[in-house]
């Protein structure tokens, strides 16, 4: 009886904590909400991994890596090493999915 009762104090906040990352913002936005202001806005005009092309906050927090002097967003830590092995190719794609040339709606699991 007495385990139930704090069940029943707990379920409300428990249920108060997920609501909040799963009504309100998706996933994705939170993921990006936490990047700095300036670093969100960056992530948000490339839009999609410059390795993968996967939108960017669907693996957690993109990230930021630099090629030469440019930012480049990738999706998780797995591309880092891709985008830095073929920097231009990278920087090239970045520059695309900024611009929107290239193809947003790439099928998942091309690479
Ligand atoms: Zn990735």
């Amino acid at each position: 009886m007495l385990r139930r009762n704090i069940l029943a104090a707990l379920l409300p906040a428990i249920a108060l904590v997920a609501g909040c990352s799963s009504s309100s913002k998706s996933p994705r936005e939170a993921a990006l909400s936490q990047l700095s202001p300036e670093d969100r806005k960056l992530a948000e005009a490339q839009g999609y991994c410059a390795v993968t092309s996967e939108p960017l906050g669907d693996m957690g927090p993109p990230l930021k890596v630099m090629l030469g002097d440019k930012p480049v967003w990738i999706c998780c830590q797995g591309c880092q090493k891709k985008a830095k092995a073929n920097p231009e190719k990278t920087l090239a794609h970045a520059e695309e999915l900024r611009a929107g040339v290239a193809s947003k709606s790439k099928p998942r699991g091309v690479l």
